[in-house]
């Protein structure tokens, strides 16, 4: 279990069990998630968005259950549920914060918020992407990671899906195979037979994960919740895998031109 990305990455809404196994000297403990989450200190490396860059975050000091407001015309209907709030301060200004909150529900802890959105996060990096990626397919990755924090796996992998088919049929109709089929065959074809097909031009982790397409070819009707939980990862690192390939394919490109051009002009100075 790693307290981090329960904290930073999860979406919200996920239910997390409260009791926590942790072998210490040799001897199994049991900890509550929620005093693990307060007392988490590691400084982290994440991306401020007030300053537009990757900085070092420090955690503040806990706010363990933050007082209940109550409403005072229905006293009885408010419970008590013990909730706190994990915050977190940019290096380079304590006004940057990110923060989070979680509720303890039973037996369970449950992340209800946080701030800035993952969108807000995440927006930014896709601007490197506008290189490689249509302006339609840029709309669809935000919308995507949108959807991933409100804890919509569904829907979110429905447009993960469509970035990562795009992926797939731009390296099909970009690679040089011998007696290559038409698009059209392409496109009918399952998406496994369409990775086999491209394999040999498809980075590594492609391979390494063959086990997901099978949830990526089911029909909306047939996804479950939990199981796009599940492959909302994997299919997100393939996806930024390969976007990120194909930005340092395109800035290698350009700088060669530009190299080519600097010796041109170079040359022609020599004559
Ligand atoms: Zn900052």
């Amino acid at each position: 279990m790693n307290i981090e990305e329960i904290i930073f990455d999860s979406p919200l809404y996920t239910r997390w069990k409260r009791n926590v196994e942790i072998e210490e000297d040799r001897e199994v403990k049991i900890y509550n998630l929620d005093y693990l989450i307060s007392s988490f200190k590691s400084r982290v490396d994440r991306y401020c968005t007030k300053c537009g860059k990757h900085r070092i975050f420090a955690a503040d000091q806990n706010v363990f259950d933050v007082t209940n407001i109550r409403n005072i015309h229905y006293p009885e209907k408010i419970e008590d549920k013990p909730s706190f709030f994990k915050s977190f301060r940019c290096s380079s200004d304590p006004d940057h914060k990110i923060l989070y909150s979680f509720i303890v529900e039973g037996d369970e802890v449950i992340k209800i918020s946080e701030f800035p959105s993952k969108y807000e996060s995440v927006k930014d990096t896709f601007n490197d992407y506008k290189k490689v990626l249509e302006k339609e397919k840029i709309t669809e990755l935000s919308k995507a990671s949108q959807l991933e924090s409100f804890g919509y796996a569904i829907a979110s992998l429905l447009y993960y899906r469509r970035i990562f088919e795009g992926i797939i049929l731009k390296t099909f109709s970009e690679s040089a195979i011998e007696n290559k089929i038409t698009e059209e065959e392409f496109r009918h074809k399952r998406m496994n037979e369409k990775i086999e097909y491209i394999a040999d031009f498809l980075p590594e982790y492609f391979k390494e994960n063959a086990h997901m397409y099978g949830v990526l070819s089911k029909g909306v009707h047939e996804l479950e919740e939990d199981e796009c939980r599940k492959y909302l990862p994997i299919v997100k690192t393939i996806i930024f895998f390969s976007l990120d390939e194909a930005v340092e394919k395109r800035n290698k490109e350009i700088r060669k031109a530009e190299m080519t051009k600097k010796l041109a002009e170079a040359n022609s100075k020599l004559k």
